[in-house]
């Protein structure tokens, strides 16, 4: 059979609201064109993030109602620890409320001033827990990530050669540790190879210097190498997850990708040392180690989630059905980064409203678009997200692409939806000259996609 299905059927529906182009108009004009500002009633898709957006299945709604909630030792703490361990091979187990608590840890132990941090690329609240450490964050993705229509398996890969040469220039005792983001999400969820993590493993080693993972997507990271990487295709999700983790030291992981919940992270360690500093530090700020700052029913959710993430059936619908969205969008010739990513597609902005220039925020004017012609929501990531004004010039700098992501949340949609977002952008692409570009009229000085208040022009 080649057409794939949804591995689940959907026992409770959760109505999504219908409105009228007239009320996307003016709700779009309260929210001064910006997609944070829209009441997530008033969205049909909302394609915003993948992140703590998953549906939750009923074995793991049945783990919330058998939750224990002790506070020393629960139940579900045991469970969801002997399911981390098992799956990564990893001593410390250390439950977070989400991702970037457990990366603050991390850099208040590791990081510190006159520390360098390396990366493939860093996720941006990983770069600012580093930076806040006041240590530098440096990234070095291979120079094919770096090119987005190029069609290349592994372009999350770091640049091994720049790694060495980094850790040559400053001195081994400057990195307290490399990593490695899987999937890499800020190079549009594109993939990192095995082979490239062992060569980067060598380089540490030779060094003494510690490797962590950003795993946050390591199970569609992992059906990537499975489905790329010469010699893995027999080979099963779980064991390839397995070589994953063996080649680190620790993990930093938002539960709420790949862990199929809608909060939760985890801090994963070997070293016994460090694991009892972030013991202290856990307990200081997110809550004693047994729930760190969880609920026991969280817990229950996470443990569930991790396993049910490395389902082969489930993976193969997951990155097929982001395929399938890319491979729409460039079948009505819209620009995309290729290949498309496990999470997300990121449209060409730049390329779709040509008649744009950058401080028009094409992105944006895009984002809007969708929003008004279908009700889609969607995400800038361009001279909103990340332009600055020269502080000497006062002009305004542009970063290399202008891109709308199209991020997809796991379980949550299905074929007939993803063909109304193609559809929706094909419309908007075939009528693409119409779309006005916008002045950003208010802003804060960090941050500012999430509140920049916006007018067409
Ligand atoms: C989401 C994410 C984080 C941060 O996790 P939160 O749960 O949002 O705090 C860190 N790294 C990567 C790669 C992510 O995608």
């Amino acid at each position: 059979m080649k057409t794939i299905i949804e591995p689940f059927r959907i026992k409770m529906v959760e109505p999504l609201r219908l409105t009228t182009r007239e009320e996307r108009e003016a709700i779009l004009r309260a929210a001064y064109f910006n997609p944070f500002r829209i009441p997530a009633e008033a969205v049909l898709i909302d394609l915003l993030t993948d992140s703590g957006t998953a549906a939750m299945s009923s074995e793991q709604w049945a783990g919330m109602l058998r939750g224990d909630e002790s506070y020393a030792g629960a139940k579900s703490w045991y469970r969801f620890e002997a399911v981390m361990k098992e799956l990564t091979g990893m001593p410390h187990v250390l439950p977070t409320h989400q991702g970037r608590a457990s990366e603050r840890i991390l850099f208040e132990l590791l990081g510190g001033p006159g520390k360098v941090v390396p990366s493939n690329s860093h996720f941006d609240t990983t770069r600012a827990n580093i930076e806040h450490s006041g240590a530098e964050a440096v990234d070095l993705l291979c120079e094919e990530g770096k090119k987005p229509r190029l069609r290349r398996p592994f372009k999350g890969n770091m640049d091994v050669a720049r790694l060495e040469e980094l850790i040559q220039k400053v001195g081994p005792q400057r990195i307290p540790v490399v990593m490695m983001t899987v999937t890499n999400n800020t190079g549009g969820g594109q993939p990192v190879s095995l082979e490239n993590l062992r060569a980067v493993r060598q380089v540490c080693d030779r060094y003494g210097i510690p490797l962590f993972l950003d795993a946050c997507r390591f199970a569609e990271n992992a059906y990537f190498i499975k489905l790329r990487e010469p010699g893995q295709h027999q080979r099963s999700v779980r064991q390839i997850v397995r070589d994953m983790f063996d080649l680190a030291d620790g993990a930093t992981i938002s539960a709420k990708k790949d862990g199929l919940v809608n909060i939760g992270g985890v801090l994963l360690m070997r070293d016994d040392q460090l694991a009892q500093r972030a013991n202290n530090l856990l307990i200081l700020t997110e809550g004693f180690m047994t729930y760190g700052g969880l609920a026991g029913r969280d817990l229950e959710a996470m443990a569930q989630g991790f396993l049910e993430v490395l389902d082969e059936d489930y993976l193969h619908y997951r990155i097929r059905s982001v395929e399938y969205l890319g491979e729409g969008l460039l079948h009505a010739g819209i620009r995309i980064v290729e290949p498309p990513g496990g999470h997300a597609v990121y449209i060409d902005a730049a390329d779709f409203c040509e008649h744009l220039p950058p401080d028009q925020f094409p992105g944006q004017a895009l984002v809007c678009a969708l929003y008004r012609h279908a009700g889609i929501r969607s995400v800038e990531i361009g001279s909103v997200m990340f332009g600055r004004i020269d502080p000497s010039t006062g002009r305004m700098e542009h970063p290399p692409m202008q891109l709308v992501r199209l991020a997809v949340p796991r379980r949550v949609y299905t074929q007939s939806h993803i063909d109304y977002v193609i559809e929706a952008a094909a419309e908007v692409y075939a009528d693409r000259y119409s779309i006005r570009g916008l002045r950003m009229i208010e802003a804060p000085p960090v941050l500012r996609h999430f509140t920049a208040r916006f007018e067409e022009i």
